[in-house]
């Protein structure tokens, strides 16, 4: 007898066995009957005509009932029930054949299995990478909404707490008037100094968080004019003084080519990242240590190189660190001064200073070998400000003509 013969032969035992075992083992599917029926149909036309796709009907048909919660329940899946018809298919074929027969049919039904097998782990790999990145997708959405409240609430914070700040700061004003008017204690004049610091830090984190908030909305404005860098670097170099004599460091700033080449840029705002770069590189050495400032011309750029002899940081954070509120657990959790060795801020400064640079069309990053507290390998910051020999916008370049002339 020819194979498809015997098959069909087999059809009835084969059915009342398979919808026995699998309904009880894989508790699935009313129409299992009719479906393995169809199934088993289909088997017999392809061992008949050595064609494997006439199984494909079937086999879509299961694939794409395939649901997400056949997933999360990880049983009931399509694999195993094509394993499930696999073994049914071979253990009625020994049972009922003779030993020769039933071999010959396997060597036949097997290939067909396979290939049923195969198809189903594709299906079932398909819509599992489907599943997964749709889940993906719900995360990296509920990560955005988290992103976004946190921005909102760092701008609603931010403005809300400026009112009351600029009434303390008005109030405290007046006071220090009425009271210099008299004789002050320094036990008084120490009271009043401490009111105008408090706010005067309080200021500087409010403004960082507005900062914040305007880079994370791309609200970021930036007032182009002619700038030079190392005109820039002396004004922070004056700024930075006292603290340096201070911790006892060196703060040495070189000529480079580049530095007194005219740019445009906004002056204030490329102080702002200098300034947050150059105090860390204070704050993160401890005393005696040495900063230096250096860089070169790069074709389109201008490359400021501040190099410290500091605690270093871990080369897993040379990223993190320009995240905002990335803070690395070397600075104490409180801010205790703006440039004590590891005095904490809120850390917005790199972010701040990242968000400016790249609004302006450049770079920022950082090299370290490492962090050592002890053997201090020192951080190497770059910042890469575009080269702009011309105003970005023609306004400017009329307004500025004669200054640009006369440079
Ligand atoms: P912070 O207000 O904490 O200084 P920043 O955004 O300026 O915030 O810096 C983020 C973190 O990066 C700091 O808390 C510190 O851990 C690390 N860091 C920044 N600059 C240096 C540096 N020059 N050397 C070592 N660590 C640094």
């Amino acid at each position: 007898m020819q194979e498809p013969e015997l098959l069909r032969n087999l059809q009835p035992i084969w059915l009342s066995r398979a919808t026995e075992a699998m309904a009880r083992s894989l508790n699935i599917r009313d129409d299992l009957r009719a479906q393995l029926e169809r199934f088993f149909f289909l088997l017999t036309q392809a061992v008949e005509t050595g064609n494997p796709e006439w199984l494909d009907p079937v086999l879509d048909e299961w694939a794409s009932s395939l649901t997400q919660t056949d997933l999360e329940a990880r049983e009931s899946n399509l694999l195993s029930f094509i394993r499930e018809i696999m073994q049914r298919t071979i253990d009625v074929c020994r049972q009922t054949l003779h030993e020769e027969q039933a071999l010959s049919l396997i060597v036949d039904i097997i290939p067909h299995l396979t290939y049923c097998y195969e198809k189903a782990a594709q299906a079932e790999i398909q819509v599992r990478v489907s599943y997964v990145s749709n889940q993906l997708k719900q995360v990296q959405q509920t990560l955005e909404r988290l992103d976004r409240s946190k921005s909102d609430f760092i701008a609603v914070a931010a403005h809300e707490l400026k009112t009351p700040l600029t009434l303390v700061e008005g109030y405290a004003a007046m006071l220090r008037e009425v009271l210099n008017k008299k004789e002050l204690s320094p036990y008084e004049q120490e009271l009043l100094n401490g009111i105008s610091t408090g706010t005067k830090r309080l200021k500087l984190i409010i403004d960082d968080m507005i900062d914040v908030s305007m880079i994370d909305n791309n609200l970021l404005s930036l007032n182009f004019q002619p700038v030079w860098v190392n005109r820039l670097l002396s004004v922070i170099k004056n700024e930075l003084e006292p603290f340096i004599k201070e911790r006892h460091q060196t703060l040495e700033i070189y000529d480079f080519p580049g530095s007194s080449e005219m740019t445009f840029g906004d002056p204030e705002r490329l102080l702002q990242v200098l300034r947050n770069v150059l105090t860390n590189a204070m704050k993160y050495t401890p005393d005696g240590g040495k900063i230096t400032v250096d860089g070169r011309l790069l074709p389109g750029f201008i490359e400021v190189v501040v190099n410290d002899t500091g605690i270093g940081i871990a080369p897993e954070d040379q990223l993190l660190i320009f995240d905002k509120f990335a803070r690395l657990g070397n600075s104490d959790l409180h801010s205790s001064g703006k440039t004590k060795f590891k005095g904490g801020g809120p850390g917005l400064g790199l972010h701040i200073a990242r968000g400016i640079i790249e609004s302006h069309g450049g770079a920022i990053w950082v090299e370290s070998p490492g962090y050592d507290e002890e053997k201090l390998p020192g951080s190497t910051f770059h910042i890469l400000i575009p080269h702009r020999r011309e105003p970005p916008d023609e306004k400017l370049a009329r307004l500025l003509a004669p200054v640009i002339g006369a440079a």
